[in-house]
């Protein structure tokens, strides 16, 4: 077990700097406005950190910067992009305690997530853009023997990336390493609950990049989301975050008629078939596992399980032993190698996730385990925690239709294949599911009936770059990881070029 010290004091892997402004054109530039806000660490609730805070006038100076290093960078070959990519790469392994520490500190997640699989993660992310976009090929197809079509990839050219809190940088990698693979420049904009630990990214590798090539513009999302998402010379803008911004971002995206790539919100299914509890051995102990995952990074995952599926036939036995398991998840200090689940993001969110409480046991939802706010003792207790909470009911009640991005389980049974998949898919969403079974048959059926963009069999919450990510309805349009992704961040050149030297003989 190690407990890592808080940043800033005897002991710690870093500490951050009492301020950190926009980063446009290679440097630290103060905020047009002058104006600052105060970000708080969850672990806490202490203020650690002062943040720019961004306008339009701020979008425009970012954007004139990711312009103005475009004539260069959207030259540049990919081999040479690659280079780059894998250095980013190395140069956070090489850090990686000091980012994970980061992310903690910032999001509140245990340090046992950062260390093992967030930044792990986002390091395997570079490496597998800066192979994939050299691995891409052209494409010259003959129209006959003396006409040829070739096909180049070409940047779009400066691009905005609007990103969420609950994984401050892998969310900023997930969109960063496609799009500099391709060749873009880029807007970067960070949710105003975790701004500063992509800046400590932006320290270690800022040397890497040329300047301009990414610019990263702090600030709330109307005031900076919105002018980046409706900007004139943008030519794509990713975001991640609810559907009900999603929508918004459409909107300003139509003005331009610029391509939009959404990661939206989920009310993932995870669903427990009858032959799951047919032996007590190590797959049954996976599923109980699979289970507890709606608490896993404290539920604030747009894949987060939180309808729990299990067939009537099992459902007293594998429930009781699955509220066990539910107990044997850790809660404490985030900075803990121990923790298993730390604080909740911000105290906006704890509340949303307290009042979704009450309306689950308003609506008549019975109350399984969980229930209330964590209070933890010492520093901690102003910090932001919440017991992970199991409530029974049905799929018609909000807390099994709205999204709580807490650790929240709604549970429901059901009677055979047919209702299971009726109830998974009695949903607006479609990002995330779960099924577990002892039959393949079973598993691929269900796999292609649920309307969902990614199906984990027998798992959960995995994700390697080269599976392709994304929703169906009300989820998001387009997907992210795999290098599928590299086509929502370049445009195809044709050259349709003949070689004959006569005339095509039409007039
Ligand atoms: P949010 O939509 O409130 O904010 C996300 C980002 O959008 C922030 O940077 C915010 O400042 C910005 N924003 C807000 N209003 C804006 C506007 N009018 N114009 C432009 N930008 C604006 O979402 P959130 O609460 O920060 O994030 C949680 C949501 O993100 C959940 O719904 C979750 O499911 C979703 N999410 C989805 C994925 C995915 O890959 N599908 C991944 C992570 C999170």
């Amino acid at each position: 077990m190690t407990v890592y010290a808080n940043p800033g004091t005897d002991g710690a892997v870093f500490t951050y700097k009492p301020r950190y402004d926009h980063f446009i054109g290679g440097e630290y530039v103060a905020p047009v406005k002058g104006q600052y806000f105060e970000n708080p660490t969850p672990v806490t609730g202490q203020n650690f950190t002062e943040i720019a805070r961004g306008t339009a006038e701020d979008i425009d100076r970012a954007v004139d910067a990711g312009w103005k290093a475009f004539d260069a960078w959207g030259k540049t070959s990919v081999a040479e992009r690659a280079v780059i990519l894998n250095k980013i790469a190395d140069r956070m392994e090489e850090n990686l305690e000091l980012l994970a520490v980061a992310e903690t500190w910032e999001n509140g997640k245990p340090v046992r997530e950062t260390l093992n699989a967030d930044i792990p993660l986002a390091i395997d992310h570079f490496r597998y853009f800066a192979g994939a976009i050299r691995a891409q090929e052209g494409g010259i197809s003959e129209l006959n023997n003396d006409t040829v079509a070739y096909h180049f990839h070409e940047p779009l050219g400066v691009v905005g990336q609007i990103i969420p809190w609950n994984f401050p940088i892998l969310m900023a990698v997930w969109k960063l390493a496609p799009a500099l693979a391709a060749g873009n420049c880029i807007v970067l904009k960070p949710a105003e609950q975790t701004p500063a630990s992509i800046h400590v990214w932006m320290d270690l590798i800022k040397d890497l990049l040329p300047a301009g090539v990414l610019n990263i513009v702090n600030g709330f999302g109307i005031e900076a989301g919105a002018p980046l998402a409706s900007h004139p010379r943008i030519r794509k803008i990713a975001f991640t975050g609810e559907t009900t911004t999603g929508r918004l971002i459409m909107q300003y995206a139509s003005e331009n008629l610029i391509p939009v790539t959404l990661e939206l919100g989920g009310k993932s299914p995870n669903v427990f078939f009858a032959d799951v509890a047919d032996e007590k051995d190590s797959f049954y102990d996976s599923a109980l596992e699979g289970f507890t995952f709606f608490a896993l990074n404290q539920g604030e995952v747009c894949t987060c399980p939180s309808r729990a599926l299990v067939d009537a036939s099992i459902y007293d036995g594998f429930v009781g032993d699955a509220l066990e398991r539910v107990k044997l998840v850790k809660q404490g200090n985030p900075l803990d190698t121990d923790t298993m689940i730390g604080a909740q993001a911000s105290n906006d969110q704890l509340e949303k996730i307290l009042s979704y409480m009450d309306i689950g046991k308003q609506e008549g939802a019975k109350l399984l385990i969980g229930g209330e706010r964590s209070d933890l003792g010492g520093e901690l207790s102003g910090g932001y925690y919440v017991q992970p909470t199991v409530f029974e009911g049905t799929n018609s009640m909000r807390i099994f239709q709205e999204e709580i991005f807490g650790p929240v389980l709604a549970l429901t049974k059901f009677n055979g294949y047919d209702e299971a998949i009726e109830i998974a898919n009695d949903t607006l969403y479609g990002l995330g599911a779960g099924v577990w079974s002892r039959s393949g048959t079973q598993l691929y059926r269900a796999g292609r009936a649920i309307q969902a963009g990614r199906v984990w069999s027998n798992t959960y919450h995995q994700y390697p770059a080269h599976a392709a990510f994304g929703g169906y309805k009300q989820s998001g349009i387009g997907r992210e990881n795999h290098r599928m992704m590299l086509d929502h961040y370049q445009q195809t050149k044709n050259l349709l070029v003949s070689y004959a030297n006569k005339a095509q003989g039409f007039f």
